[in-house]
């Protein structure tokens, strides 16, 4: 019975390093190591903390090519996106070490007599749970707040991203961190829910799909917890009929295979009117004809294999169920005739309702086009899904965009860009997609209390 925490290499699918699930005896030795670590860190001052998380983004910057490849090694992506997945977790870290005491200062209140405030107290230990996608950015984002907060963060990563979680672990114990402050868990997903409903944790957060989501979050609910919950994505790209159709076309298509089309804020569903649309498409396939898929360590490589062998078996099986169900395959579609987890960059038109792939999120390099008659359809189309995390318009006129975007049910929309990130934007969905945020002023927000002091 091989153990599911390993690296499976997916440019070669072989298996690079293999490690023991903790057993259930070692978990509890590190609850109590960070319930303990909590009782001393919440006490410390936010220049203590700060500088921790400033030495941890100075150790990142130093590292960054070590460690993106790592990232490529692990989940595939191209090393660039992953020098620069590196660069923005330093950020992050720089970002909560300088605003964390400004974000988490009390809070004055208006009152009639006497005086209000609110303060915000740490919590304790949050568990969390994050996915391969960006595996240092999604460890990255929920530490760093919280560390700043005063709380101490149990880490369950994906099973299939090992290195990675464990040199986040050495590298914040190498920037000061105490034992317990930050502590990496190897155990499958299916046992991680059960943690939660531990005494010692007190909030509960995860990134990733529906079920593991609800599974997690139901937990939580059954003792009272907080979760956040940050899941898929089906984001729409609204093309409007003023828009620069080069620069939609050029963002739409390769934001599309940025981490080869693995981003819950993918570019999804590109909604095109019917007057470009035969241009958008044109221009599309030509650029996806000249893409160069392979080896994700070669510089001049553009698009990298996905994650797993079983990820690029899903996502070829969603668009041949698509195509079986009358969508029109505008290229690609098929795996690469070598080893690893590789497919061509693929465009589907022609999606209706009654196909799956017209509701089911592709976690891949797939270009789904739609095609509508006018403005209304297009914004009633961008929110038929149970999704609701990010979005863009693309349009010259910043008025008519913006109009648009108030009228998309996400928790994010993006004029003329894809649905970025940056550690001072808030970051986070609606509907299925999940409820809470990261990053930015909200994101240190979630679990602290918010404690009112009233003197009359
Ligand atoms: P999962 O939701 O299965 O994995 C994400 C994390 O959750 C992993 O750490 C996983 O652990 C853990 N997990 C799995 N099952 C449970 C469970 N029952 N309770 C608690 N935690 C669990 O995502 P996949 O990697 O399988 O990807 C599938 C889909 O998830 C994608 O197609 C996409 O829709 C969505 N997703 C969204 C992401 C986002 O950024 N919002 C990122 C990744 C995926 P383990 O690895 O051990 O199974």
């Amino acid at each position: 019975n091989e153990s599911p925490i390993k690296t499976v290499n997916p440019t070669t699918n072989k298996v690079e390093k293999i490690y023991d699930e903790m057993t259930m005896a070692q978990i509890d030795v590190l609850f109590a190591k960070a319930d303990s670590a909590y009782q001393s860190w919440k006490k410390t001052s936010f220049s203590q903390r700060a500088q921790v998380l400033h030495k941890a983004a100075a150790i990142l910057r130093e590292r960054k090519q070590s460690l993106a490849k790592l990232c490529t090694i692990e989940m595939g992506k191209l090393l660039g996106e992953a020098v620069g997945e590196v660069e923005l977790c330093a950020d992050i870290f720089d970002y909560y070490a300088s605003e964390g005491a400004k974000l988490l200062a009390d809070k004055e209140i208006s009152v009639k007599h006497g005086k209000a405030f609110l303060t915000y107290d740490s919590i304790g230990v949050l568990l969390t749970v994050q996915p391969w996608n960006f595996p240092f950015y999604q460890i990255t984002r929920t530490a760093a707040a919280n560390i700043m907060a005063g709380n101490t963060v149990v880490l369950k990563h994906a099973s299939n991203v090992p290195q990675c979680a464990e040199i986040m672990e050495k590298i914040l114990r190498e920037a000061g961190a105490p034992e317990g402050v930050y502590t990496n868990l190897f155990i499958s997903g299916s046992k991680v829910s059960e943690l939660v409903t531990d005494p010692r944790v007190k909030g509960a957060s995860l990134t990733g799909s529906k079920p593991a989501g609800a599974s997690f979050a139901s937990a939580a609910a059954s003792c009272v917890k907080k979760s956040t919950l940050e899941l898929g994505g089906s984001d729409p790209f609204i093309v409007l009929a003023d828009a620069d159709l080069d620069l939609a076309v050029k963002t739409a298509a390769l934001g599309r295979l940025y981490n080869a089309g693995q981003v819950c804020v993918s570019p999804k569903r590109i909604i095109v009117l019917q007057s470009v649309a035969d241009q958008f498409i044109e221009k599309a396939k030509s650029l996806y004809q000249n893409i160069v898929v392979g080896d994700p360590l070669d510089p001049k490589t553009q698009l990298a294999p996905l994650s797993s062998e079983k990820a690029a078996q899903t996502v070829i099986k969603q668009v041949e169920l698509a195509v079986s169900e009358g969508a029109k395959l505008v290229l690609g579609g098929k795996r690469l005739d070598r080893e690893g987890a590789f497919m061509q960059p693929t465009i589907l038109t022609g999606i209706t309702p009654n196909m799956k792939a017209y509701f089911e999120e592709i976690f891949g390099p797939v270009l789904c086009i739609y095609v509508v008659q006018n403005i209304d359809e297009a914004i009633k189309l961008a929110n038929a899904t149970e999704f609701g995390l990010g979005g863009s318009v693309f349009g010259k006129d910043e008025k008519e965009a913006i109009n648009v975007a108030r009228q998309i049910v996400t928790g994010m929309v993006y004029i003329n860009h894809t649905t970025g990130i940056a550690p001072e934007l808030p970051f986070g969905g609606t509907k299925a997609s999940g409820y809470g945020r990261e990053q930015a002023d909200a994101g240190i927000h979630e679990f602290v209390n918010a404690k009112l002091i009233r003197v009359t």
